[in-house]
């Protein structure tokens, strides 16, 4: 009903685009998602209007905060596990060839390398800011496995709420450099391990390891990638996103470079990481923690959460040598950026996100791209509401107004 009020009411026909009901709600093809599994990807691309009219491009998003999970780490954390299975599998066959041999059975070899098995009380266990986790704490709790969650205690609460309401086990730790071993990553590591050999039960624990595990870029690779392709009709520009672990920019990029060699591939890169000086320059510096010393150098000092890094994982490896080029965004920045796309599309986004967005605005304007209709693609990573109580709380009620500006977002910038 509320659809058909807006389509009916008067909007100005040359803003608005000509939406019917029955192109918007199609029912007649019987369309079936196998359980929770079969929902993850296939997330629309969408033009953001606002920053397309702006800019005279197109400027096309990839709405992975609809996956189930509510981000684009369901298709990692699907992959993962499913890898894992699969390498369980051949584990198993090769085990039944070696058994017809030998005739010998070893259980316990065999369930070790099983390394997890559903419904036994086996436990997945990783470093994650958060979204990982909410992806793993979902696909764990459909395959009959158990999550455990290492987390920085500066993320922002909504998440590890909800990851104690799917059935995670979650430990906030302070934020510590990665040689530190009580660090997050370090710390669900060696919880894997210690859950193993704990001689006590026959749980096994398996770490996810998404910075490290390469399951992570090749799920873009598989999926991202060719789903961008194929609803751009096979042509775009640019590529904009983020790094975490950086398995998004690899995975995507490597995939879109095939067919696209020209593409313009750019990482949009918080304050306070250290990736835009890797790609640009090829070495790992920060000008704002170098200066505040080596405590800290390995956190990045922004408000927003799931972005910048200051070391390059095996997943940003992958596909860094394909990453022409990086453009930093401030926290300022991308505050008013989520407020804007709030006020003009009623897109209510997450921070990386509005950090994403600003980096498309710059490297328009620094190209000089401006009504060129340029086909831009960026991420649209995760929702808002994840981050109400930290990057929300610091934007505040958007209000009745319409009044924020491009121009507003870019001065931020230059202060
Ligand atoms: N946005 C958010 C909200 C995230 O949690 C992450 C993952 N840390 C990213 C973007 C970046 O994705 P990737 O790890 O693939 O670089």
């Amino acid at each position: 009903i509320a659809l058909q009020n807006l389509l009916g009411s008067s909007g100005p026909p040359d803003i608005f685009p000509n939406l019917s009901l029955p192109t918007v709600l199609q029912h007649d093809k019987e369309d079936i998602k196998q359980g929770i599994e079969g929902c993850i990807g296939n997330t629309p691309l969408l033009r953001i209007r606002s920053l397309s009219e702006y800019l005279g491009c197109e400027v096309l998003a990839k709405a992975e905060f609809l996956n189930p999970g509510g981000s684009p780490k369901d298709r990692v954390a699907l992959s993962i596990i499913l890898k894992q299975k699969k390498g369980k599998e051949k584990k198993k066959k090769k085990k039944k060839k070696k058994k017809k041999k030998k005739k010998t059975t070893d259980a316990r070899q065999a369930e070790e390398e099983g390394r997890i098995r559903p419904f036994s009380g086996d436990k997945v266990f990783e470093g994650t800011v958060g979204s990982t986790g909410v992806s793993l704490a979902h696909i764990c709790r459909a395959r009959g496995y158990l999550a455990h969650i290492c987390m920085p205690s500066d993320q922002s609460l909504e998440k590890s709420n909800l990851l104690l309401k799917l059935g995670a086990v979650v430990e906030r730790v302070t934020p510590a450099s990665i040689v530190d071993q009580k660090q997050f990553v370090n710390l669900a590591k060696s919880r894997a391990n210690d859950l193993t050999h704990d001689p006590t039960t026959t749980a096994h624990g398996f770490f996810a390891d998404q910075f490290e595990n390469e399951a992570n870029w090749k799920a873009h690779f598989e999926t991202t990638g060719p789903e961008i392709y194929r609803q751009c009709g096979k042509h775009l520009d640019a590529f904009v996103a983020g790094a975490g672990t950086g398995g998004t920019i690899s995975g995507v990029v490597k995939y879109l470079k095939q067919y696209l060699p020209n593409l313009t591939a750019v990482l949009a890169d918080p304050q306070g990481s250290g990736l835009l000086n890797k790609v640009k320059y090829g070495v790992m510096f920060n000008e704002v923690t170098e200066r505040e010393g080596t405590r800290r150098r390995a956190q990045v000092d922004s408000i927003v959460e799931g972005i910048g890094i200051n070391r390059v994982t095996a997943n940003f490896e992958a596909g860094r040598t394909l990453i022409d080029d990086a453009v930093r965004v401030s926290d300022e920045e991308a505050c008013l950026m989520a407020r804007y796309l709030v006020e003009q599309d009623g897109l209510f986004v997450g921070s990386s996100s509005a950090v994403n967005c600003v980096a498309v605005v710059k490297l328009v304007k620094e190209r000089g791209w401006e009504n060129s209709s340029k086909k831009i693609v960026t991420i649209l990573c995760d929702s808002g509401s994840r981050h109400l109580s930290k990057f929300w709380a610091k934007i505040g009620d958007v209000g009745g107004n319409w009044d924020t500006t491009i121009e507003e977002i870019l001065e931020a910038g230059t202060k």
